[in-house]
């Protein structure tokens, strides 16, 4: 599947917020939004665009995207099963985004971001209930274990993540470092999902 191979740190600066699409060097001095908060390009600091309503609204879909680490054809996917479910349709895409496997294992502290984390599943480093999975879109579960297969329990990518990831950080995740596994409890709320944006300008882009 194609997907994006270019800086991922201008894409944070294109949005003039921090993504998190990089594991340690985004909690670092070394983060160029520390010091360069403007978008990439020679008018970068110059320009001050004005955005129209489609604009913003453009802006926040490109934003949830990026974050996700998701192409355009899959997140239209994502929006049309969301809108045909019940429920407010932007909570719905949130929510469906935040089931992804990659993103699983990236919040349990497994990957230091997603972007590792996505490498990692593909890479067959993973199961579920006891299954190996390597598709990292997979949709996970409440009650689901998310496990490290017995072959990759010492890689060193998944530890040194582990030791850098605070403990209990999301209500709807249990993690298990000492037999590297996690349990994915409940479908999270979208007031409890750490993720800066506003879905309902997604809503109002698609439904134009
Ligand atoms: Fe974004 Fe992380 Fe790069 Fe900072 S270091 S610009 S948060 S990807």
């Amino acid at each position: 599947m194609a997907r994006y191979t270019g800086s991922v740190c201008k894409l944070c600066r294109r949005e003039k917020q921090k993504l998190f699409l990089k594991g340690a060097k985004c909690h670092s001095e070394k983060c160029p939004i520390e010091k360069r908060n403007y978008p990439p390009g020679q008018h970068g600091l110059s320009r001050r665009a004005k955005f129209s309503e489609y604009g913003v609204q453009l802006r926040e879909k490109q934003k949830v995207k990026r974050v996700y680490g998701i192409l355009e054809t899959q997140f239209r996917n994502y929006f049309e099963k969301a809108n045909r479910q019940k429920g407010v349709t932007g909570e719905n895409l949130i929510k469906l985004l935040e089931r992804r496997l990659d993103n699983v294992v990236y919040r349990l502290g497994f990957a230091p971001s997603r972007k590792a984390a996505r490498q990692l599943v593909l890479h067959g480093h993973f199961m579920i209930n006891g299954s190996k999975v390597t598709i990292p879109s997979y949709s996970v579960a409440p009650g689901d274990i998310v496990g490290v297969v017995d072959s990759s329990k010492k890689l060193d990518v998944i530890h040194n993540s582990l030791r850098r990831s605070k403990d209990s950080l999301y209500d709807w995740l249990q993690v298990e470092k000492a037999t590297l596994s996690g349990t994915f409890l409940q479908v999270p709320n979208r007031e409890d999902i750490p993720l800066n944006a506003n879905e309902q300008l997604i809503v109002e882009l698609y439904s134009k």
